[in-house]
């Protein structure tokens, strides 16, 4: 069966990366949460997409360049007063559910990798017993070939961008994957065909999808069989998938 993830916490059924889009998800009969992470001046971690705070709260500048205290203060848009979330309080709302975490680890501001996050985050995982139910993922190849060194996790999968897809090509990508150990890939939806993923499962790599948001990509994402598939529209994603598996 195709697992779906909630990308933000479904983003457009509610303001992704919130307490409102994460409860909304842990409700849903979804297999995994996708959320991504960044790390704050004080050590700590949390849980927002971009690198700045500028789109989706009502600060600005680097979420790095902040404390905790200082993100704590923010409200997250299109919310009556949602905080950011720290990664210890978005794994204790999934903890007594059954749905996997899909991490993504974030770069900074240059697009660059934080050093140690992805370390610091695997010891918040542990403490909370959850690392046999997380997926680390990343468009960084480096990260997630860290993240294979690193046993026990569920899954790693490596986001491959267009950009990248456009200037290695798919024998690039495979010679990517395979620099870094990666058996998992996620393409975005957009570039994703029969041809993609025969050639992508032929040379020994599984094979997921990314920015899945409407129901024709979500058709399209269950034709092909992918392996999971993150969206913004997990509980019209969900209703597609139980039509199909009807008896
Ligand atoms: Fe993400």
């Amino acid at each position: 069966m195709t697992l779906i993830a909630s990308h933000r916490g479904g983003s457009l059924e509610a303001p992704e990366n919130s307490p409102t889009s994460f409860r909304h998800t842990a409700g849903l009969a979804v297999e995994q949460v996708e959320f991504d992470i960044h790390p704050t001046a004080d050590g700590q971690i949390v849980v927002i997409h971009d690198a700045t705070l500028d789109r989706t709260t009502n600060g600005t500048g680097p979420v790095a360049a902040k404390t905790l205290a200082e993100l704590k203060a923010l409200v997250i848009s299109g919310t009556a007063d949602d905080r950011i979330m720290t990664l210890a309080e978005v794994i204790e709302l999934f903890r007594p559910t059954g749905i996997t975490l899909r991490m993504e680890v974030k770069s900074d501001v240059e697009h660059q990798p934080y050093p140690g996050l992805l370390e610091h985050a695997l010891r918040l995982i542990d403490a909370a017993g959850m690392r046999a139910r997380t997926v680390v993922t990343s468009f960084l190849a480096p990260i997630v070939g860290e993240a294979v060194q690193a046993p026990g996790l569920q899954g790693r999968i490596w986001l491959v961008s267009p950009v990248i897809m456009d200037d290695c090509g798919l024998p690039g990508v495979v010679a990517a994957a395979e620099a870094h150990a990666i058996s998992h890939v996620g393409i975005r939806a957009s570039r994703l065909d029969a041809g993609v993923a025969d050639y992508l499962r032929s040379a020994g790599l599984g094979v997921g999808a990314w920015a899945v948001n409407d129901a024709a990509s979500v058709a399209k994402v269950l034709d092909l069989g992918m392996e999971v598939f993150t969206t913004d529209i997990p509980t019209t994603a969900l209703a597609m998938r139980a039509e199909r598996n009807k008896p």
